[in-house]
């Protein structure tokens, strides 16, 4: 395919490479996407933002609470797939030029070992005290009370998630820019790349002059903008392309 061997071209030309990953690099993992069906009844009834924001849980921290530990258990039975092994072995080849950035929770990028990941959006086993603001790691499944307690203080614990209205996490966020600014070719992977911030990284690596190649199964509002649109599975083009 002619569009891969000029996205080869481009990647082996690149210095440094920036990875900009989205919902649609987990879903071979049987991980849900952002936009895609749970098939679960009652989260059906839901909207993403109500559950993934400041207002929904404070209105209902138990509803949120019931979403996060289900998900946290489709996670923790999920493996890592060959999209995310593609990207490790990539990263590990090319160290340390590489680098991924992603807006997914689900830790499956670290455990198919990529090192360093810059996570924009928090991690669903990370969990924060509302009251003394303390953060643990809580890899618990299925959580013993919802919503759980924070063993310091009592105080109502949450999702060390980044929700909607909320600020990204300064350090990542300042890494994620260097990475993008700095990069030859970025790769954007499995995102409809209309969440913002981390939607900006794409102008931002464009206006350095980085080639941006777009791996989805679909059209995005990027793709027009994308240097390349490679249409397919995540799990099916990164390994092809990556090899
Ligand atoms: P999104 O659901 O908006 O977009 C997913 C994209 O992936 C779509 O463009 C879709 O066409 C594409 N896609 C689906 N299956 C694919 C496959 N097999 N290969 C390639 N592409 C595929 O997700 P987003 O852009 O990441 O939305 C961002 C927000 O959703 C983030 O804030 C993130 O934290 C949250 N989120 C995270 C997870 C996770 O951690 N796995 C899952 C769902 C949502
Ligand atoms: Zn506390």
């Amino acid at each position: 395919m002619a569009d891969l061997a000029q996205a080869r071209e481009w990647l082996d030309a690149a210095g440094r490479v920036a990875v900009l990953t989205g919902a649609g690099v987990s879903a071979e993992s049987g991980v849900p996407t952002f936009r895609g069906h749970s098939g679960d009844a009652l989260w059906d009834r839901y909207s993403w933002e109500e559950l993934a924001s400041p207002e929904g849980f404070y209105r209902d921290p138990e509803l949120v609470w019931r979403w996060y530990d289900w998900r946290r258990g489709l996670v923790a039975q999920a493996n890592p797939n060959p999209a995310h092994h593609a990207l490790a072995g990539y990263q590990e080849r090319r160290a340390p030029s590489v680098v991924i950035v992603t807006q997914n929770v689900d830790g499956l990028h670290e455990r198919s070992g990529s090192l360093d990941v810059v996570r924009l959006h928090g991690s669903l086993w990370s969990v924060r005290c509302t009251r003394c603001h303390r953060e643990f790691a809580d890899e618990r499944v299925p959580l013993p009370e919802l919503p759980p307690r924070c063993a310091a203080c009592q105080g109502m614990l949450r999702p060390g998630v980044v929700w909607f209205g909320e600020e990204l996490p300064e350090r990542e966020w300042i890494a994620a820019q260097e990475a993008a600014a700095t990069a030859q070719a970025m790769l954007v992977v499995g995102t409809s790349a209309a969440v913002y911030p981390a939607a900006m990284l794409v102008p931002l690596a464009q206006s350095n002059r980085a080639k941006v190649i777009e791996i989805n199964i679909e059209e995005t509002p990027l793709s027009p903008r994308a240097d390349l649109h490679l249409q397919g599975k995540a799990g099916e083009v990164l390994p092809e392309l990556l090899k």
